[in-house]
């Protein structure tokens, strides 16, 4: 798959009364590998239709008709309704599949510690897919919208080795998204063509997938071996805390970043720390000017929240950690996708 060129965005998010910031985390492709279904000359699944809403509706039936899909799309329609839609608005065609999750705070412009977190998932489809890729991705993407814990780059918790780990083996990360197309795959298209795909390599004696052998061919680097391995040596992180990342030719390629998944992982960590960071330098700004000028009435915790704040902001931010680290992962982080668009208004 080659690389994703679309444009940086930047979401301003105003009202009245709160003032917004937004933290996006964009999903991923890794390479295709079900091309026998188009060598068969079958339509693109957008083609099947008439309109773009009746070719998803054609989908989520086709996906529908696996037993693994009918559980995880019984999840999402739970999920969709919870967030007080349908699951027909989370999900379109795309250029390529992903899934967006976009964390956004509403801060109140008199209370700098009271802000609303709310998140926002898109799940996207590839336009280019036959019904069968298309339902093994929308399995995939599905995995992430029903499962995937929404991180917080704000938190002193957030860490890149727990991003990594959590990006691959996590809840609805990529392992359970992996062994779920694969799942789909045996159910929609019988294990004969599942043994000409890949999930052959995590399939056990008796019939089902291996979290763990899908694990070890997402820590699969090649020649990056070096890279991530100076990465999480500058970051602390033991070599024995991450023992399956190994230097055999990658199994999956994250479209994203074009590298593998602990290297796309890494260069994510630091795209989104630069801007949950750049964020946070605004707020301080803000912060400080109000100090300046003299709180308001109601606004008497001030010193005390800016102390704080600047305590967990150069705690979290230290700008030479992320000045190095962006140094050893190379231009991937500047050639990836920007993971975080924050904005910031009065
Ligand atoms: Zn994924």
């Amino acid at each position: 798959m080659g690389s994703f060129k679309g444009s940086l965005c930047l979401f301003f998010l105003f009202s009245a009364l709160f003032i917004s910031t937004t933290a996006r985390a964009k999903g991923e492709r890794k390479e295709r590998w079900v091309h026998w279904d188009r060598a068969n000359g079958q339509k693109r699944w957008v083609d099947r239709a008439r309109d773009p809403a009746q070719a998803l509706r054609l989908l989520l039936t086709y996906l529908e008709q696996a037993p693994t899909g009918r559980r995880l799309l019984a999840k999402a329609h739970k999920k969709a309704r919870r967030l007080g839609k349908t699951l027909t608005d989370f999900v379109e065609g795309g250029k390529r599949s992903l899934t967006d999750i976009t964390l956004v705070r509403h801060f109140h412009p008199k209370d700098w510690n009271r802000f609303e977190p709310r998140v926002r998932f898109q799940v996207r489809i590839d336009r280019e897919l036959t019904m069968l890729e298309a339902a093994l991705d929308l399995a995939h993407e599905l995995t992430h919208f029903i499962e995937r814990e929404v991180f917080n780059p704000y938190s002193l918790k957030f860490s890149a080795r727990q991003f990594m780990a959590h990006t691959i083996e996590g809840k609805g990360g990529e392992v359970e998204a992996y062994i779920a197309e694969c799942m789909v795959l045996d159910e929609l298209a019988g294990s004969k063509e599942a043994i000409q795909a890949k999930c052959p390599k995590i399939r056990l004696p008796n019939g089902r997938y291996s979290p763990s052998k899908a694990a070890q061919l997402f820590y699969r680097v090649g020649q990056s071996y070096d890279t991530v391995k100076a990465a999480l040596g500058f970051l602390g992180v033991s070599e024995k805390s991450v023992p399956l990342i190994s230097p055999r030719h990658p199994a999956f390629i994250s479209s994203a970043h074009e590298a593998p998944y602990p290297l796309a992982a890494l260069s994510e960590y630091v795209s989104i720390m630069e801007k949950a960071c750049r964020n946070d330098r605004r707020r301080l700004g803000l912060m400080e000017k109000k100090m300046r000028e003299g709180p308001n009435p109601g606004e008497e915790n001030l010193a005390e929240d800016l102390r704080r704040f600047k305590r967990s902001y150069f705690l979290r931010c230290s700008k030479a950690d992320l000045f190095q680290l962006r140094d050893i992962l190379g231009d991937r982080v500047v050639k990836g996708r920007a993971l975080v668009y924050t904005a910031f208004r009065l």
